[in-house]
């Protein structure tokens, strides 16, 4: 049975993977590819270091397992930037600008709901790859009802939550057991329902534009080069997709992430939720999940998810 189990150890071995190569052009990764799990890099950290995009992930899965409010969430949020909470060695070394300036603001006392920033040069990915666990909750309209509260924390652009709906409705089709094209059909047709979560005429009509590519027929066969693996949650989301789908085993799918360069963390993550997922817990190295930070803080999280059934509740 798919499970939250894979789809997290799959992200978290994706993030850590991806957390040295971080900026690093295409070019630089063509010259010298991944092929293994390493460390330092990019911010100098052990190998199986994970990143803010796991921190706040397993925020968002402690404050579904607490049936935690908007608020609650957001305070978690405030405890990993300003208390270390969540972190692979006890000190955070990466955090994003639109994820800090919104919680600045949440600091300065404005309600979560307003704390995100709205404009486009703000939507980033940083909402996307928290969202992994809302996928596992068995009230799937409520839990997408609530991701898209919650991430007005720190994204308020409508981009970010149709980009969270897509991933969340991937997952949880490829958990019923469908395969990968059938779930690319299930998320783009759940989407264009989604559009309706704007009120704006002229969001509706952008929005169009916006997921045009990767709503194409032939999108798993773009060439590389049309795949930028940039923070833009368009540009992620595309990224991630067209490596789940170009590839046929976790590793492949989540060092093909990586090898595309850019946000390299948060692509190998997010492609690692999905192969996880799909290829399930036992896919994963070994040799990599060994290496990982921090296991007890995330096998202690699952314990509480209640693994053993479908659903987190
Ligand atoms: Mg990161």
């Amino acid at each position: 049975m798919k499970n939250l189990k894979d789809a997290i150890w799959g992200f978290i071995v994706g993030d850590a993977l991806g957390v040295p190569y971080e900026f690093s052009t295409r070019n630089m990764m063509k010259e010298n590819p991944a092929v293994d799990m390493v460390g330092y890099g990019t911010y100098n950290q052990p190998p199986g270091t994970w990143s803010d995009d796991t921190s706040m992930m397993l925020c968002v899965l402690e404050n579904i397992i607490n049936k935690g409010t908007t608020k609650d969430l957001a305070n978690l949020f405030i405890k990993w930037y300003k208390e270390d909470y969540m972190t692979p060695h006890g000190e955070l070394f990466d955090i994003g600008i639109t994820t800090s300036s919104a919680l600045n603001n949440l600091i300065k006392g404005v309600k979560p709901s307003q704390s995100g920033l709205n404009d486009e040069l703000s939507a980033g990915n940083g909402s996307l790859m928290r969202c992994l666990p809302y996928a596992f909750v068995e009230d799937i309209a409520k839990s997408i009802f609530n991701m898209a509260m919650e991430n007005r924390i720190t994204h308020r652009h409508y981009l970010c939550s149709l980009c969270c709906i897509y991933y969340v409705k991937m997952l949880r089709s490829l958990m019923d057991g469908n395969d990968k094209q059938e779930s690319i059909k299930i998320a783009a047709g759940y989407l264009r329902k989604g559009w309706r979560l704007t009120d704006s005429e002229d969001d509706h009509i952008e929005a169009r534009s916006k997921f045009a590519k990767l709503f194409s027929q032939d999108f798993y066969q773009l060439h590389e080069s049309e795949i930028h693996s940039t923070g833009y949650v368009i540009s992620t989301l595309e990224a991630v997709v067209w490596c789940f789908l170009n590839s046929d085993n976790y590793k492949d799918a989540v060092l093909k992430a990586v090898n595309l360069g850019g946000d390299t963390d948060t692509i190998a993550a997010l492609t690692g939720g999905l192969a996880g997922l799909y290829y399930g817990y036992n896919d994963i190295p070994k040799n990599w999940k060994s290496k990982i930070a921090n296991p007890t803080l995330i096998n202690n999280l699952l314990e509480k998810s209640n693994t053993k059934s479908k659903f987190i509740f």
